[in-house]
């Protein structure tokens, strides 16, 4: 899932309106700008293989410390308690948190059964939504558009309308999934771990576009 995590950031703006959106984004997708980064270091491994489902390329053969359910818990618990630290705010730090865990949950419902539930030898899940390309659409993209309509109304409620900077990063999340979705697979291991390290530009244009 790509951009239904960022959906559940807008969504939860209505929670906390005065949560930044980039920091829900941070925690919603959490799990996947440290991803990238445990590519690189080799830590954990992904291979390229086409046709192992129908939506993505990517084989997630082994990412026990960023997508396994125990080591998420223990992230969600850290970024949680990291910010009640910063912020001293009780209900938005179980927010944020709480976001953190809603990522794997959300990997759970479209990912093939590669998600672990713990390091070493675990069993793996997924119901596998990825296997069919118009439910993908239809669940991701529904989610999807509530999320972009629940941010509009939180913002309305706040006496504000939505900028060009946020419909910007709408439309540019929108073109980036159907990329991957269409595009051809990508080069290397590499290709895929740099890339996914240009989503740190989701969280700070988020937060621009918050402001
Ligand atoms: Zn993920």
């Amino acid at each position: 899932m790509f951009i239904g995590h960022f959906a559940i950031g807008m969504a939860a703006k209505r929670v906390e309106p005065t949560v930044s959106l980039g920091t829900l984004f941070l925690s919603a997708q959490f799990l996947d700008l440290l991803w990238p980064t445990l590519l690189l270091l080799d830590v954990e491994h992904v291979s390229i293989e086409p046709g192992v489902s129908k939506l993505t390329p990517l084989a997630f053969t082994d990412y026990p410390i960023s997508h396994s359910l125990l080591t998420v818990v223990g992230w969600s618990l850290l970024f949680g308690l990291v910010y009640y630290f910063i912020t001293k705010k009780r209900s938005a730090a179980l927010l944020v948190g709480g976001l953190v865990l809603s990522h794997w949950l959300l990997d759970v419902i479209v990912h093939i059964p590669d998600l672990p539930l713990y390091p070493g030898q675990s069993p793996k899940v997924g119901l596998g939504l990825w296997n069919s390309v118009p439910l993908t659409i239809l669940i991701e993209g529904g989610i999807f558009v509530t999320g972009v309509v629940l941010y509009i109304n939180t913002k309305k409620g706040q006496g504000q309308n939505v900028n060009m900077r946020f419909w910007s990063l709408i439309i540019f999340l929108v073109i980036i999934h159907i990329m991957n979705f269409i595009g051809p697979p990508p080069p290397s291991v590499a290709a895929i771990a740099w890339a996914g390290h240009l989503q740190w530009l989701f969280i700070l244009w988020a937060w621009w576009a918050d402001r």
